[in-house]
């Protein structure tokens, strides 16, 4: 877990840490250059009761290694 991810996780109580990750993990981001996809949570952030559709985030892929933006896509029920 990154730096953020572990305080959020030490000072809030359990059922927000769950709300939050679950929620983060449904936040993905898109890598143009090879297609994959990861989960915000993942990449080591957390992102929660935000609505930011079609946001572009500046991160780095860990599958083909380039730094670029990525388009921030929400993952609905299946
Ligand atoms: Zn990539």
């Amino acid at each position: 877990m990154t730096f953020i991810q572990k305080l959020v996780t030490t000072l809030l109580p359990d059922k927000w840490v769950a709300d939050i990750q679950a929620e983060s993990q449904r936040w993905l981001l898109r890598c143009p250059t090879c297609g994959t996809a990861r989960s915000v949570w993942e990449m080591g952030g957390i992102r929660y009761k935000a609505r930011s559709k079609g946001r572009v985030v500046y991160a780095m892929c860990t599958t083909c290694g380039q730094r670029q933006n990525m388009s921030l896509e929400w993952q609905p029920d299946e």
